[in-house]
């Protein structure tokens, strides 16, 4: 199928050919037909997929071929995109601009982390299509800046998300604003009971669209572990950077303090890094991903939430410089790479006091991942560190077995964590998943 056999008018078919794009990826041509005729829509689709465009293109014919009525009021707009982060808000924003160049519709996105006041000098002059996320809409509801009661389509850009980053309450308050008859698309990469809820709730008769979920990480995604002591990570990752000239690295780390700590060190070490987290302010977060994007640094060290949405195409390499807790974050930080049919590599560098998070991601990826020790990187640590509070974002759902010691893979972990080192006969495996040749690191692998 071609995008001009879905029935888009010319302006936008215009922009998309302008994007070099002539074929609609399977959520767009699954979804625009739907949303052109007007229904709701519950999507199960992540970033990556094409989802943008899905819900942009059919929502910007729709405006175009939809008269404004001369009465309204100029705060009201037709569409509202409400999504969970501010970088998402931003980036839908640009594809609204992109795709919409040749409406002359007006949009404009409203979060948080920046002055309020252009937002509204810029509401007051009248938008057609607002994407917002909940805290700061909220605030211009409270200050009458904005008027929902027009809003023709409703979107809910991963609705995942909102309920993990406890938007719900809001989304309740700003969905009550909006008038009943509207059009509701809801997006989320997974649909979790919660999810469903608010899909029943919002949603009328929905048209279900699912594309090929990510809970298998892309295929063309090459996963390695690296073990290794946590006070060796920062000189492992150094060593790797000057060993490899990487480029383009995307590195996690659990909490903002360690995603500045490590930027530094390896700023320091003459890496061009930045970090990227919810302390930055608005501006030093959009040029760091530019710069990240263009090629100008060369690691960008992030948390998980600041990288929700991140859209950067055929990143070569993730790096998972300490694992999350919840190990659905491993796919969502893996999904970065690998993209489009180019491959990439995710490594994560395990400490000793990360094996029940590895041994949790081993089990949702139904597959034990490939671990190597890089020479002179050798794990030391022979015990687990006694347990000090650690901050936990957000509750995992409680999962079987989860959390007890030593109910994992034979050979991964003994109760007390004690056979935790090289694992004899598993490395190299065949038959692990990984694309053959994938890795750069086989040389290097403990026999
Ligand atoms: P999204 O899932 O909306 O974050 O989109 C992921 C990436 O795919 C973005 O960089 C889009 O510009 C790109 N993209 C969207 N639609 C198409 C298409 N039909 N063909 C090729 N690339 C696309």
């Amino acid at each position: 199928m071609l995008f001009n056999e879905l029935g888009l008018s010319a302006e936008i078919l215009r922009a998309v050919g302008e994007q070099g794009y002539d074929t609609p990826t399977p959520i767009q041509a699954q979804a625009i037909p739907h949303v052109l005729a007007g229904r709701d829509l519950e999507g199960l689709a992540q970033t990556g997929t094409g989802k943008t465009a899905a819900f942009v293109l059919p929502i910007l014919h729709r405006l175009i071929n939809t008269p404004v009525n001369s009465a309204q009021s100029k705060i009201a707009p037709r569409v509202l995109v409400l999504v969970p982060t501010r970088e998402l808000a931003a980036q839908v924003l640009e594809s609204v601009k992109v795709y919409g160049k040749h409406t002359g519709l007006k949009s404009l996105a409203v979060f948080g982390g920046v002055s309020i006041v252009p937002q509204v000098g810029a509401l007051r002059r009248g938008i057609d299509i607002l994407v917002a996320t909940p805290g700061r809409l909220l605030d211009h509801l409270g200050n009458r800046n904005v008027d929902l009661g027009k809003i023709q389509t409703l979107v809910l850009d991963e609705a995942d998300r909102m309920f993990d980053m406890g938007f719900i309450n809001d989304i309740r308050k700003i969905i009550a604003k909006c008038p009943k008859d509207r059009q509701t698309l809801l997006f989320s990469a997974t649909f979790a009971p919660e999810v469903r809820d608010l899909a029943h709730a919002v949603l009328r008769n929905p048209a279900l669209v699912e594309v090929a979920r990510r809970n298998a990480p892309a295929e063309m995604v090459a996963q390695s572990v690296i073990r290794c002591d946590q006070d060796k990570k920062k000189d492992l990752l150094l060593h790797l950077f000057s060993q490899h000239g990487w480029h383009q690295t995307l590195i996690f780390c659990r909490t903002k303090h360690g995603a500045d700590a490590l930027a530094k060190k390896l700023e320091q070490s003459g890496v061009k890094t930045a970090a990227l987290h919810g302390n930055k302010t608005q501006g030093a977060r959009t040029r760091a991903l530019a710069d990240f994007k263009s090629g100008r640094l060369a690691a960008l060290v992030a948390t998980d939430i600041a990288a929700r949405g991140i859209d950067i195409d055929s990143l070569p390499r993730v790096v998972n410089f300490e694992l999350p807790h919840v190990p659905e974050d491993y796919i969502h930080r893996i999904g970065r790479t690998g993209r489009a049919g180019s491959s990439g590599e995710a490594l994560s560098f395990v400490s000793l006091d990360e094996r029940i998070q590895l041994r949790d991601i081993e089990r949702l990826l139904k597959r034990e991942l490939d671990s190597t020790v890089m020479p002179g990187f050798e794990p030391m640590q022979t015990r687990p560190t006694p347990k000090v509070a650690t901050p936990v974002r957000r509750s995992a759902p409680s999962r079987s077995g989860s959390g007890k010691p030593g109910a994992g893979k034979p050979g991964t972990t003994s109760p007390a964590g004690r056979n935790y080192g090289p694992r004899a006969g598993h490395s190299p495996r065949s038959g692990g998943g990984k694309p053959a040749g994938s890795s750069s690191y086989v040389g290097q692998r403990q026999r």
